[in-house]
């Protein structure tokens, strides 16, 4: 076990980073985060923030030099990195686990492989693979393999010559094109595993977006025993099969009453914001438990909770001129946590903070968190 007043890594900034710092923080620990943005939100509040790229091996090995054991909160960062890591100290999740989850050919291929329910897709690399799938895929969105994140890198095509000139517009990188999905609905399980295979799930979170950015997330999901117990035995399946060690966010897709898998995160997920309030663990202890090898705690949530995004566009009037939002409408709300990642810049589109409203009766709660953000804008 690795105890406090140990030191931490992380790997990446952003605000899945700044609660495990905080987390970390609260539980005795001190951290390190290597990030290349001198405004990183995590950068700030760590012991230490290597302001450096993810493969420059001075910074590496300096990283490696005064942290017990290292995680990330990026899936970009290279396999190679975490690889190297490892041979002097203690990584988790695993370089292969990460490789799986940070490209969308190794993903699809490990669900297919595995048995695990997905989506029709097909391997784009060229060209000629666009020429040769089956026109039952259109209409599909034509998604980068590497890289895209919050509908980024991705791109919905009607037809061959759309996802051709897409394929162009990307620049000839190697795509994954799935077949556009009706949805009923979307749901998320974010779950902990330990080295031992222990693992704790967190009640299954229900899942709107907007311009495919998540939105809000409503937990418990409402879809139903059936496919709340098929989506947990599914993401434990798949944190067994990738030997998983830390916190992992798995998206699934409803459509037709079916479940299918639609992405792995291999870090806290935005659907587990609610953890920090609504549940007896949150995500970020888990991610920092299991790095340490401390038994996980216990994931069960004591509250419904409905969880809001707030993006960079609230930062805009109506003229279009950059104000900070009036908070003091979401405070006045009971029952409502409002989180704020310091972010240098807001940008629309960009993951600026969040809120959550917790309480006994799921459907109040979900009407007073869309009536705060009717009132914040
Ligand atoms: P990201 O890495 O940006 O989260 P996703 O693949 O999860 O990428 O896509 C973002 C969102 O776009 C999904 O949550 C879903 O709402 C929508 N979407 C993605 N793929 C499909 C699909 N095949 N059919 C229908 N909707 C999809
Ligand atoms: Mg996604």
């Amino acid at each position: 076990m690795i105890l406090p007043p140990a030191t931490l890594g992380m790997l990446g900034g952003g605000q899945l980073g700044r609660f495990f710092v905080s987390t970390a923080h609260e539980m005795g620990y001190k951290v390190w985060v290597l990030d290349p943005d001198p405004h990183s939100p995590a950068g700030l509040i760590a012991d230490r923030h290597l302001v450096a790229a993810y493969d420059d091996y001075t910074a590496l090995d300096d990283f490696a030099g005064g942290c017990a054991a290292v995680t990330t909160e990026f899936e970009n960062v290279p396999a190679t990195t975490l690889d190297y890591l490892a041979k002097f100290i203690p990584v988790h999740p695993s370089a292969s686990a990460v490789a799986v989850c940070q490209n969308r050919i190794a993903e699809k291929t490990f669900l297919a492989e595995n048995g695990l329910p997905h989506g029709p897709f097909a391997v784009i690399r060229c060209e000629e693979n666009l020429r040769d799938i089956d026109g039952a895929l259109f209409p599909a969105i034509l998604k980068v393999a590497r890289f895209g994140y919050d509908g980024k890198g991705q791109a919905r095509v009607a037809n061959r010559d759309e996802a051709l000139h897409a394929f162009h517009q990307f620049g000839g990188e190697s795509c994954v094109l799935e077949k556009m999905l009706s949805l009923d609905s979307e749901v998320s399980v974010v779950l902990a595993r330990d080295e031992s295979g222990v693992v704790r799930s967190f009640p299954a979170g229900e899942n709107r977006h907007r311009h495919g950015i998540l939105d809000v997330t409503i937990t418990p999901a409402r879809v139903g025993p059936v496919l709340t117990k098929l989506a947990r035995e599914a993401a434990e399946r798949i944190a067994g099969q990738l030997g998983y060690v830390g916190t992992l966010g798995v998206e699934f897709f409803i459509c037709g009453g079916q479940l299918y898998v639609n992405e792995m995160a291999p870090r806290p997920h935005n659907s587990g914001h609610h953890t920090i309030d609504a549940c007896v663990t949150s995500q970020y202890e888990q991610q920092v438990k299991a790095l340490c090898g401390l038994p996980l705690g216990e994931a069960r949530a004591h509250s419904a909770a409905v969880m809001v995004n707030l993006l960079g566009e609230l930062w805009y009037d109506e003229a279009g001129d950059y104000r900070e939002p009036d908070w003091s409408l979401l405070q006045a709300v009971p029952n409502l946590r409002l989180h704020l990642y310091a972010k240098h810049h807001a940008r629309p589109g960009r993951k600026m903070g969040h809120f959550t409203v917790i309480g006994d009766d799921a459907a109040k709660v979900l009407d007073t968190a869309m009536h705060a953000r009717a009132a914040i804008g």
